[in-house]
């Protein structure tokens, strides 16, 4: 039986087939990246199969240390089956030090490391270019309630708390990372998306200097080349860890 229907959502890094059961999603990654909204394009063979596996192997972690996600299982290398949520337009970003945008429309310096997390939340909405928001406007917006954007907040919290650790023992720096989540049918809210390169800023901690090694999607945005090379050496230390 075929279990990849028709094609319901298609982003600028994923496919979302439906799936035999209503309650579950066939995602597929593809091996286009985007930067800045969209305006810098690129195809890069092998990543929408290195996000799926990293992205796999991550949710795998998160869940045995009891946060809920989407993912189920993978179908192949580049396709994973999750439930199916409705996703919340509102995109979770978590710093643990300084570095992007916080530096541009701040005066805080490049690779500060911050005394505690920072929350960054933005409106999931291409056409207004993803702007920064506030919990009040999110209130006027009737995005979410406010119980759940503090449950969101909770997770993301502990999220990051797991995945600095993990990501320390394979000596990457876990700089900042971007989250979605969702409702299921139960209105359950679980993370969704993808934790891959692609979300997350990875800096190598096997440097003897003090230069940064980014080994994520700053390599596209920033022009730096070896983006599938840093992809595959991120997804070779999770292999070896595990
Ligand atoms: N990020 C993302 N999607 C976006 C914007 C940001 O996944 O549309 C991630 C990005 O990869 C980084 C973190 O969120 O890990 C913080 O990004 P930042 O706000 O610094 O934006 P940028 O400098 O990438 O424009």
């Amino acid at each position: 039986m075929n279990d990849k229907h028709e094609l319901i959502y298609e982003g600028k890094a994923k496919k979302v087939f439906s799936h035999n059961d209503a309650d579950k999603v066939v995602i597929e990654f593809k091996d286009d990246a985007t930067a800045f909204n969209a305006l810098k394009k690129a195809k890069f063979e092998g990543k929408g199969k290195l996000n799926c596996l990293i992205s796999a192997r991550i949710f795998e972690i998160l869940t045995k240390n009891s946060i809920p996600t989407h993912f189920l299982e993978l179908k192949n290398e580049y396709t994973m089956i999750a439930k199916k949520i409705k996703i919340i337009p509102l995109e979770i970003v978590l710093r643990n030090t300084a570095y992007g945008s916080l530096c541009k429309q701040t005066s805080i310096k490049s690779g500060t490391v911050l005394a505690k997390p920072l929350i960054d939340i933005y409106f999931k909405d291409d056409e207004l270019n993803d702007p920064l928001i506030t919990k009040d406007r999110i209130a006027l917006m009737n995005i979410i309630s406010s119980k759940d954007l503090e449950l969101i907040i909770d997770l993301t919290i502990k999220i990051n708390e797991i995945l600095k650790k993990f990501f320390k023992n394979i000596k990457l720096q876990l700089v900042d990372f971007k989250l979605e989540f969702g409702y299921d049918f139960q209105n359950n809210i679980l993370l969704g998306d993808e934790i891959s390169p692609d979300n997350c800023r990875l800096w190598d901690l096997n440097q003897k200097s003090d230069t940064i090694v980014s080994l994520d999607k700053d390599r596209f945005r920033n022009d730096l080349g070896g983006l599938i090379e840093a992809y595959s050496e991120i997804n070779q230390r999770i292999n070896n860890f595990i």
